[in-house]
């Protein structure tokens, strides 16, 4: 099905074969507050590494596994069937980094981002910006052979296991003043700080917290790229991430369509299988029937990658697909919990963690609403039949 080759199905078993294995810990992951024994979380990232699950989207020059746009989605779908972001540990380091990274940020950042031995985690939200990146107003001073860093970031996700920041600001004095740059700041360095860690509606290990920059001193070495560069890389960076989303709620739909379709087939109410209630098989139909709608345009959006299609075409391919990929799986988590009754609002329940955990995809890297406009400024400027 879906016209995937020997090499797409191997990758594909290998990362389900994984997402089995992790599967569970779930339970434990949600009763411990995410806080698993560190020996089985360093396991399940050894796992991952070994497996060929890591760094799928990195040259495989530089130890990353080199494969497709459809591979890496097909890895991130099995990923997404897990639960509390325990498949998190099959990491995608930022694939656009090697391309504008000097020899010594290849060394320091990108080679050990692919091994697996650092980590990184992205500051670029603030209070008064998240949708809107450009409202940005950290800033980047030069000083000497340094630039000077200032800026509260917030949501900076996995900063509590990160080795290393990328940290974007509004360039302040010289000739590129006020334009965007992405620098990368080590963790911890002197003058940065987490403010407080909020809660949030999921339970995964990795915390989202608010974090100051004060005078943060990072050498000239540490630009990426160029200054007035900042906001390309952020872009570039979205529509990889986007399109991993969309992956990842596939797979959480999967999971739960067939979870709750098991189990209204053995369920017993009014003398037989909840299955046979029409209200009730009207919402596993309604589910399969989305996502292998949603699974359709994910690979089709993953190969036109491959194919080399138009970046512009593809940045309104990743929007549609992150939108209706995230949209179809809260559907679809929504009528799991319905269809497993009082047991769906259980903490136990896979539907009732999805229920919770799901809801952010249709938030981050960019709300619902940002990618319709973003579809729909593309649809005019370049037609609908251009992207679709
Ligand atoms: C759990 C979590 C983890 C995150 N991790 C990170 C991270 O690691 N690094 C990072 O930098 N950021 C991170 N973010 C931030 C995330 O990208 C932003 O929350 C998101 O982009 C939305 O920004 P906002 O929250 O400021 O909402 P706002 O931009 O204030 O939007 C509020 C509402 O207004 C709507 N809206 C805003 N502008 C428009 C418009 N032009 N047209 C139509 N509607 C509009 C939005 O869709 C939304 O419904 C994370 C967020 C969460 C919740």
């Amino acid at each position: 099905m879906y016209g995937l080759s020997a090499e797409d199905l191997a990758i594909q078993a290998r990362a389900r074969g994984f997402a089995d294995e992790l599967i569970p810990f779930e339970e434990q992951a949600e009763a411990s507050g995410a806080e698993l024994p560190a020996d089985v979380t360093a396991g399940h990232a050894k796992r991952a590494r070994e497996l060929g699950l890591h760094s799928t989207n990195m040259p495989p020059e530089l130890g990353g596994g080199g494969c497709t746009t459809l591979q890496q989605v097909l890895v991130q779908e099995q990923m997404g069937r897990v639960t509390n972001a325990l498949g998190w540990v099959a990491a995608t380091p930022p694939s656009w980094l090697p391309e504008v990274a000097t020899a010594d940020q290849i060394e320091r950042y990108v080679r050990p981002a692919i091994s697996g031995d650092r980590e990184e985690c992205y500051a670029i939200t603030e209070e008064g910006a998240g949708s809107d990146v450009d409202a940005i107003e950290a800033t980047a001073r030069r000083d000497g052979d340094a630039y000077l860093l200032n800026g509260v970031k917030w949501h900076v996700t996995s900063y509590n296991s990160a080795d290393f920041a990328f940290f974007q600001a509004r360039l302040a004095g010289g000739p590129h003043d006020g334009e965007h740059a992405m620098f990368l700041v080590d963790l911890p360095s002197p003058g940065v700080r987490v403010v407080r860690t909020p809660a949030y509606t999921h339970t995964i290990s990795h915390h989202h917290p608010i974090v100051a920059f004060e005078n943060v001193r990072v050498p000239a070495a540490n630009l990426v790229g160029a200054e007035g560069d900042g906001m390309a890389f952020a872009y570039e960076w979205f529509r990889f991430e986007r399109l991993m989303v969309a992956a990842r709620c596939l797979g959480a739909a999967g999971r739960l369509t067939e979870e709750m379709t098991a189990f209204a087939a053995t369920r017993r109410a009014g003398g037989g299988p909840i299955s046979d209630h029409g209200l009730v098989a009207g919402m596993l139909a309604d589910s399969l029937t989305e996502l292998f709608a949603a699974r359709a345009m994910a690979y089709e959006t993953a190969r036109g990658i491959d194919g080399g299609i138009d970046t512009k075409v593809s940045h309104a391919q990743c929007s549609m697909a992150k939108l209706y990929c995230s949209e179809m799986a809260g559907r679809v988590a929504d009528r799991a919990v319905q269809v497993f009754g009082g047991r769906g609002y259980m903490r136990e329940n896979v539907a009732e963690r999805f229920y919770r955990e799901l809801r952010v995809e249709r938030i981050w890297e960019g709300t619902s609403e940002i990618q319709r406009m973003i579809i729909a400024r593309q649809m005019v400027k370049r037609t609908p039949a251009a992207l679709a």
